[in-house]
């Protein structure tokens, strides 16, 4: 954090990177891409809230939309069924994730053999982490060990779009940051296209993180994976166990409002607004969001970001 923080709640102001980015042009207004993630729902409730707000988001027309997949194959058959149902009712590119920890080779080359034959062309490739458990995995001599194993057997497979996951504050396991860049930049020599950040609040984690990568060679787009905030509890838990950082005046701005939802909704659009125009200023213009099934903030952040449907749309607020 920076001494400026205080009036910065993502830590924006400190940064002043004159370092140039390969293919990526100063912030000039150009065409922003965006992409969404969704995870399977678990009931009909929020099974409903998913599918309006995959409708809402479709008219973005963003490059792609993903679903998570559960580690262990946990939600194997719920992340299939979401991404057949987008495929078959909706305009949008999908893009299943796929995870190898707990599951054997041939279990999720299988799987990716079936993608390929209906027709997806483009997969998240991600370890994943055994639950509750990550560090003492032990993985089975016919599991994929690393994410990088996994990107080269879905290459075996076909020539599918691959997106892999990049840490901006580094992995909790990595032995030091630069084994954990180098991972990346194999991953990404290896094959796949992209690389997808984890969450972060901290741009200068981002911006110093993309600067690391050029000077690791990497040339990839390295796409900042944005969280906006609804229920700042929740994402305390999701920042512990992921290791990413909450600056204080974050934590500042959503301080007594757990029984006030519309004031943290507007609090969360406010954040998440600044944090992409910062990111845009710097060049930034694709962007990821973890939607966790909820079109709201994330319309209104891309509204921001002049990414609008062709005409406006009347919409009725979707039911928690
Ligand atoms: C965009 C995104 C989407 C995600 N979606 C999901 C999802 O759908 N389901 C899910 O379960 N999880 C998901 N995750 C979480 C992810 O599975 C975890 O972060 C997991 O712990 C690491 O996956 P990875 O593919 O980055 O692993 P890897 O690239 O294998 O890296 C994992 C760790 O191992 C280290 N490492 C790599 N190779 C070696 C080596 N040879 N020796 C020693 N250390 C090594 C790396 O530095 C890193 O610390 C997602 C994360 C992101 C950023």
């Amino acid at each position: 954090m920076t001494s400026s923080s205080r009036n910065d709640p993502v830590g924006l102001d400190g940064y002043r990177s004159d370092t140039a980015v390969a293919g990526v042009p100063a912030g000039d207004g150009s065409a922003i891409a965006v992409s969404f993630e969704f995870f399977p729902p678990t009931d009909p409730e929020m099974e409903s809230v998913l599918w309006a707000s995959v409708r809402r988001l479709e008219s973005l027309a963003p490059r792609f939309v993903s679903v998570t997949y559960g580690a262990d194959g946990s939600t194997r058959d719920r992340t299939h069924e979401v991404v057949t149902r987008i495929g078959e009712e909706t305009s949008l590119a999908v893009a299943p994730h796929i995870t190898s920890i707990g599951t054997s080779r041939d279990a999720v080359l299988d799987l990716a053999r079936s993608y390929w034959s209906s027709g997806i062309r483009r997969l998240i490739a991600l370890r994943g982490d055994a639950p509750g458990s990550a560090p003492t995995h032990v993985p089975g001599p016919d599991e994929f060990r690393w994410g990088l194993d996994l990107v080269r057997g879905l290459r075996s497979v076909a020539d599918f779009d691959i997106s892999v996951a990049a840490y901006p504050e580094v992995h909790p396991d990595a032995r030091s940051p630069s084994d954990d860049l180098d991972n990346l930049r194999r991953k990404l020599d290896a094959g796949a296209t992209r690389a997808i950040t984890q969450f972060f609040f901290d741009n200068n984690a981002f911006l110093r993180f993309r600067d690391d990568c050029v000077a690791a060679g990497i040339t990839a787009p390295i796409v900042p994976g944005i969280l906006p905030i609804n229920r700042f509890s929740q994402v305390q838990r999701f920042a512990r166990r992921c290791g990413a950082t909450i600056p204080a005046a974050l934590a500042k701005r959503f301080e007594g409002l757990d029984e006030d939802a519309e004031t943290r909704r507007l609090i969360g659009a406010a954040v998440a607004i600044d944090q992409v125009d910062h990111l845009r200023q710097h060049g930034v213009q694709d962007f990821h969001f973890y939607t966790l099934n909820r079109a709201e903030l994330t319309y209104a952040v891309c509204h921001a970001l002049d990414v609008r449907p062709p005409r406006p749309v009347a919409v009725a607020p979707i039911e928690a």
